[in-house]
This record gives structure tokens, sequence and C-alpha cells, in this order.
């Protein structure tokens, strides 16, 4: 890190839409100024603390507890009145530079900022009710879902999990916790037990130090995998103690920082990586993001593609084309691989391709199709198995996916309808979007939703779904809605990216 960019970090925050780096969708400031070049480097009087928070992440995203959301947060240990928080950004692609101090009013302390993330008030409102937690990890773990919608109790310990039901709260609806209010209700369920299940949603755990909240969350996922097994195949689940000494814990947080820094050439990181450079022709760009997307739709993460699946992006300039790569399979594609098709022409490549220009062809508003055959989604394709919203990101499934059986030509456009997406009953699926990021995030939802509904119903209790109540839609500008933060395609798309190899 040079030490431009150590001034620029820790600047007023005031500053953040035009200096700091990857705030929100403006444009990064390529050149430090003078000023700031002269400007001497100061160590972040708690660089120790963002160390620690920075590999928590980390290590909770490599070990999948977080996934593109989520977080760590970490009380100050100089003002007990603070904590820290990562800007909107992944996780797993935080640098010691991108931590917010907040009050315990999740206001930043530097300065209003216009790249906070969406559920600061779940950890602030915690650390406001318990002096004691120093740490929290805020997950959607599908393990941590998956009790939390079903009938049956997670065990933690010698005590069962609490669950915040959200809608007693929220005007019947599910969602996040975004709001000052919704963070007390949620801090009062909590009580002075170390975790709480949030409906629909994740769980919130508490600890005394960083390492702890890694080490004991990591540990009651493991419990909740072995409670789930245990019911699975007939067994009852009963109470076991967690695996909280310190020797332990230790060994977790060694072992992981050494994980962590092996993909990061050995040292924490305390800058983000530069934005990727995306090509000026919007063609290019267009091919760019197909292979992407590709890419990141087979990654070991989303796991949705496997070598019959294919995705396909409309022509950014002529709407009755679309560019695709069907000669390969999704996880090899390259640029060169990218062809374009009329939405008009039968498909030579056989019945399956030929649903992308259907589908162009009767959805103007569609501008990414993906046809996959992920296993845990066609699962639910079935009238007796319908598969349901059970998590927020799986909301836009509303009361399931139509299903078709033994589709013909033109048959799937008009099953899908106005929907997202449709099943091709017992074969596969096909899910739309209105741009290429969107349709990975809600491919990565379908697969996470798809799993934590198949682990809820394993439980063999009753399962609670999102749309077991009608609710009128939430306002537009409700807090915590759709006000757009962070870069356009999406924190997601940006962090995917970064892991996937293009080789
Ligand atoms: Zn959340």
């Amino acid at each position: 890190m040079t030490r431009a960019r150590i001034a620029r970090a820790f600047a007023p925050v005031a500053a953040c839409t035009v200096l700091l780096a990857g705030c929100a969708s403006e444009p990064r400031a390529e050149e430090p100024s003078p000023a700031a070049e002269t400007r001497p480097a100061a160590a972040h009087p708690e660089q120790a603390l963002l160390e620690e928070l920075t590999l928590a992440n980390r290590m909770l995203a490599e070990t999948a507890v977080l996934d593109g959301q989520g977080h760590v947060t970490a009380r100050s240990r100089v003002n007990p009145d603070h904590y820290y928080i990562a800007r909107y950004l992944s996780p797993g692609g935080v640098s010691t530079s991108d931590f917010i101090e907040n009050d315990l009013d999740s206001q930043s302390v530097h300065g209003p900022r216009n790249d906070q993330a969406r559920e600061t008030h779940l950890h602030g409102q915690i650390y406001k009710a318990r002096p004691d937690v120093m740490a929290i990890v805020h997950a959607h773990t599908a393990e941590f879902v998956a009790f939390g919608m079903s009938s049956v109790p997670l065990w933690n310990g010698q005590t069962k999990a609490p669950v915040w039901d959200i809608r007693q709260f929220n005007n019947g609806r599910s969602g996040i916790v975004s709001t000052p209010e919704l963070g007390r209700a949620m801090a009062a369920t909590l009580g002075q037990n170390e975790a709480v299940l949030l409906w629909g949603h994740g769980i919130a755990l508490t600890a005394g130090s960083i390492e702890d909240v890694v080490s004991r969350v990591l540990d009651l996922r493991e419990s909740a995998r072995l409670q789930q097994a245990t019911i699975a195949m007939g067994g009852r689940s009963t109470p076991r103690a967690p695996t909280d000494d310190a020797a332990t814990r230790d060994r977790t947080w060694e072992y992981l920082k050494r994980t962590v820094l092996k993909k990061t050439g050995g040292r924490v990181p305390t800058s983000p990586p530069p934005d990727p450079v995306k090509p000026a022709d919007p063609i290019e760009a267009a091919r760019r993001d197909l292979v992407l997307a590709n890419r990141i739709l087979a990654s070991e993460e989303l796991a949705v593609l496997t070598t019959p699946g294919h995705v396909s992006i409309r022509h950014p300039q002529d709407a009755n084309r679309y560019l695709i790569a069907p000669g390969v399979a999704a996880g090899a594609v390259a640029a060169q691989d990218v062809i374009e098709r009329s939405t008009a022409d039968a498909e030579a490549g056989g019945a399956d391709l030929s649903i992308h220009g259907e589908v162009y062809r009767a959805r103007p508003d569609v501008m990414a199709v993906l046809y996959a055959r992920t296993p845990e989604v066609v699962a639910f394709s079935h009238e007796s198995m319908k598969l349901r919203p059970v998590v927020n990101g799986g909301a836009f499934l509303r009361d399931g996916l139509p299903i078709l059986a033994n589709p013909g030509p033109g048959q799937v456009a008009a099953a899908l309808g106005k929907r997202a997406g449709v099943f091709l009953a017992g074969q596969a699926f096909v899910l739309t979007a209105p741009s290429v990021y969107e349709l990975a995030n809600r491919a990565y939802a379908l697969r996470l939703n798809a799993t934590i509904q198949r682990q809820a119903m394993a439980l063999r209790g009753k399962v609670a779904y999102l749309d077991e109540m009608r609710v009128p839609p939430a306002p537009a500008n409700a807090p915590g809605g759709n006000a757009p933060l962070g870069p356009p395609e999406g924190r997601a798309w940006v962090y995917w990216s970064q892991n996937v190899s293009l080789d």
C-alpha cells in the first residue's frame, strides 16, 4: 500500500464519493492529488484489529459460512461505543481500508457515507444491548436458515437457538434488519443467548473476540450438520456440548489464516483490488460479461452450470440477436467461443439451444437467459414437490415456478409467461433476468433456496415459507429497499468475477 493510499483510505470520509476507491458507483480517482501525496501516512490506531477483522471475513467466506453478503464486525477496543463494519462489499474481498467506524446508532463517526452495508443496525443494536459482545457474525448459511424455517429446533450446546420472526415487526413482511427498530427487536430475542436465527434470512452470532466468533460459528454449523444428518437418518437430535476450548479456537484461527494468506501473497490486504478493466465497446463488454457469466455459474461457489447447460446475453445493439457460447463447457468458455445468433433462427445445436431465441422473442424485457440442469434445483420440478421461497433471496420465486412436462417448440416461452423462470419437468430449468448480473444473482439464490428447502424438509418438522402470508408489497422507498449501492454490476458479481480464472 502506498502512503497516498493510506491517506486516502483514512481521509475524512465525507469525501468518499471522489476519493475512496470503489465507493458506490462513482468513478475512482485515478491519481491522488499532490496534497494527498505529501500527507504523512499515519497507521490506523486499530490496525491490528482491522487486520484480524479482514482475516475473519475472508476466513468465513473461504469456509462458505458467509456468502457474497453477510459480514463479521468488531467492537472498537479503544472506544466501546464504536464498531467496525466493511463498506457494502463481499466479505471474501475486503481489505483493512474497507472498514467504516460507526457509533452504536450505526452512523459513521467520520462523516456520512453512501456505501454502508444495508444491515448495520443488526450489529449496532446488539453492541448496544450487549456490552460483553466484542464481535458479531451475520451470515445466510443454508444450515442456519433451514433450522430457522423448520419447527425443529437447532440445539446450540444445551439450549435451543431462539428464532426471531421479523414479520411481527415488519408489517408481516420478511426482509433484512435495516432499521434501528428492527435491530432492537432482534437484539431483544437474542437476549443473553450466543446466537439468534433470523426467520427466512440467516443468523446473528456473538462472541467476546474476533477469533472466538470465527471458531464458534464454524462449530455451530458443524453441530447443525450433525443434527441434520441424525434426523435425516431417522434419529433424534440431542444437545451436545460446544467445542469452544481455547486450543481448538487457536488451531482453527491459525489454519484458516494460512489458507487465506496463501491467496493474498502472505499479507493481509490493505487496499481493494483495482477495478476490472471493462471494454469501452458495448459488444466487447457483453462478450466479456458472457465469458464471466459462464465461468461464474460453473464455479464451485455457484455450481449452477454443468456441461449441458448454457447462458446467453441479448445483443446490446440489436434486440433480434443474442450472444452465446454453445460449443464449449461453461467452465472453459473463452472470448473466441462466443458467437452471435439470430433470435429467429432454429438452432442447429438442438432443442435446448432454441429456447434462448424463443424466450428473447417473447420477452422484450429479458436481457439474459440461463438453461441449466443443476440437480438440487431440478429435484423440485414436480407438482408434488414445488420449489417455494424459504430465504429472502428466493422471494422472486413467489408461489413457485411453472412446470412444463414434455416441452415442444415454442412451449417454453408460453409456459414461462411473465415469470422469472420455468421448469422442464425432471430435466432442467430456464431462468431469465433483465441483466446478466441479475441472472447470476437469481441463479445463485435459486440453488441456495433449493438447498435450504431440501434441508428444512429433511428435518421432518413443519417447514415455513416466505409466501405463506399474503402481504402488500413494501413501499419503493422503504429503508433497506432497493436503493442502488456499490458497483452497478452488484457486489456479488464483482466478487465472483475476481475469483474466477479466465485461463
Ligand atoms: Zn442478511
